[in-house]
């Protein structure tokens, strides 16, 4: 016999002992020893992430408070870089905390109804903003459907796969914001005609810092946790993160929302 008890999996076999029967008790540790792995590399990689921006900007404070006759060029890029790794760190820890946020509360806090519609003519505004000209940006609403959640958990959501769709979007390519009702359910979409991703990643990329190109990834101010959060988020709202892509041609982010948190007109 089998008992769930929380992580834990207990195995019960009575065996013959002598003309009793004894009771053996035991337990698989695999999925322990997991979680315990999937902890270390979380911490590795946090102090990892905080290691440069800390080194670049320790090592400037240096140089200019050493160096008195340092010109103004160099004091000038030292303040910009300073700036870009101050950024880069508070970004990670305002991530950080969303997360721990995400997995502390189980539930959602303020759930009400969300005009969709209304959000996302906002965030084609702040794709427009990000991409500065870039992309051809555009939305295609099929459904004024309004939708039962946290406001800002989905606006965060949504605000994430389009900041990865420019992000990973060459210049001269397309965006595109869907939301729709397809077989029952609620889709949402953020369409791109960027990079694309193999398929051998599509299962790791929610996992907390996992990056197809590290490099492209911190360029442009990536944390390698937004698809983490996303993940968490859509979750939260029973609703299921799909992710279609083909490299060299570009990618889709699926999120689909259950028929029960619809609120059709
Ligand atoms: P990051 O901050 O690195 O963008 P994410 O968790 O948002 O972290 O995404 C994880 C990885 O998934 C990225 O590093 C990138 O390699 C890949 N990725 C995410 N969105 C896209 C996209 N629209 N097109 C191509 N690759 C993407």
């Amino acid at each position: 016999k089998q008992m769930h008890y929380h992580q834990l999996t207990l195995s019960l076999q009575l065996v013959p002992y002598g003309d009793k029967q004894k009771l053996l008790i035991s337990q698989d540790i695999t999925h322990l020893e997991r979680i315990e792995t999937m902890r270390r590399d979380f911490i590795a990689n946090v102090s990892h992430e905080l290691r440069t921006p800390l080194t670049v900007i320790g090592g400037f404070l240096e140089t200019l408070s050493e160096e008195n006759n340092t010109d103004s060029d160099v004091r000038q890029r030292a303040l910009a870089l300073m700036s870009e790794h101050t950024t880069r760190m508070q970004r990670l820890v305002e991530d950080l905390l969303m997360l721990s946020r995400l997995e502390n509360a189980q539930n959602i806090v303020s759930e009400k109804n969300i005009n969709i519609v209304e959000m996302l003519h906002d965030l084609s505004q702040e794709a427009e903003s990000l991409s500065a000209g870039r992309h051809q940006i555009s939305l295609n609403l099929a459904t004024d459907a309004q939708l039962l959640g946290s406001e800002d958990e989905l606006r965060s959501a949504f605000a994430n796969l389009v900041s990865n769709a420019v992000r990973y979007t060459p210049e001269g390519g397309e965006i595109m914001l869907h939301w729709m009702i397809h077989e029952g359910q609620g889709l949402f979409s953020v369409q791109d005609s960027g990079i694309g991703i193999g398929s051998e990643h599509i299962p790791r990329l929610t996992e907390r810092f996992y990056r197809v190109d590290n490099s492209r990834s911190r360029e442009t101010g990536g944390t390698g946790l937004g698809l983490a959060i996303v993940k968490h988020i859509a979750n939260r709202h029973q609703a299921r993160l799909e992710i279609v892509s083909r490299v060299g041609k570009g990618s889709r982010f699926n999120i689909w929302f259950p028929v029960k948190r619809l609120i059709l007109a």
